[in-house]
Order: structure tokens, then C-alpha cells, then sequence
């Protein structure tokens, strides 16, 4: 998830659909995935 129009993303536990660190660290992966595709 991110703030539309704002550089900030929710990753890991919080912004998870399961509370497992499987599903965290796989949401900092989805957000750093964005990151690089939009500051390439
Ligand atoms: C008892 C227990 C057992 C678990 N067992 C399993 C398991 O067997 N398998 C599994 O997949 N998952 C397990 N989990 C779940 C897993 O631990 C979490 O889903 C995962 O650690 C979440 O990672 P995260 O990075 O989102 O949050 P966290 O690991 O909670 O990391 C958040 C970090 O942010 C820091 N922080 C907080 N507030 C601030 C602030 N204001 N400023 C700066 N830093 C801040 C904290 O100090 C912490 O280092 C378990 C959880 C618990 C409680």
C-alpha cells in the first residue's frame, strides 16, 4: 500500500493480509518493486 501522491509505502506486518514474517517481508518486496520501477 502507499499514500497516493507521497513517497510513503506500508510494508510488513501491519499492511499484511496473514500475520506471518513470510507475508511481511513479501509486501517489502511488491514495495521496493514499485520503488524501482518509478525512480528508474
Ligand atoms: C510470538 C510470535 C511468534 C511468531 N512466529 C512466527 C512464525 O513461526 N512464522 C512466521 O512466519 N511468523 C511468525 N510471527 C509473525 C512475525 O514475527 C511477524 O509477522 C513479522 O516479524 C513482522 O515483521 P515486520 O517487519 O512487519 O514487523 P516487526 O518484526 O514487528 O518489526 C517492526 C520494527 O519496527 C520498529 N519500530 C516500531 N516502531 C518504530 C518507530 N516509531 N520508529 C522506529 N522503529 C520502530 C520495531 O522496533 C521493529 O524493529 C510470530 C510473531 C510472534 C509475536
Amino acid at each position: 500500500m502507499k499514500i497516493k501522491d507521497e513517497n510513503i509505502y506500508f510494508t510488513g506486518d501491519g499492511a499484511g493480509k496473514a500475520g506471518n514474517i513470510v507475508t511481511a517481508a513479501a509486501t517489502g518486496i511488491v514495495a521496493s518493486r514499485n520503488i524501482l520501477e518509478n525512480y528508474k
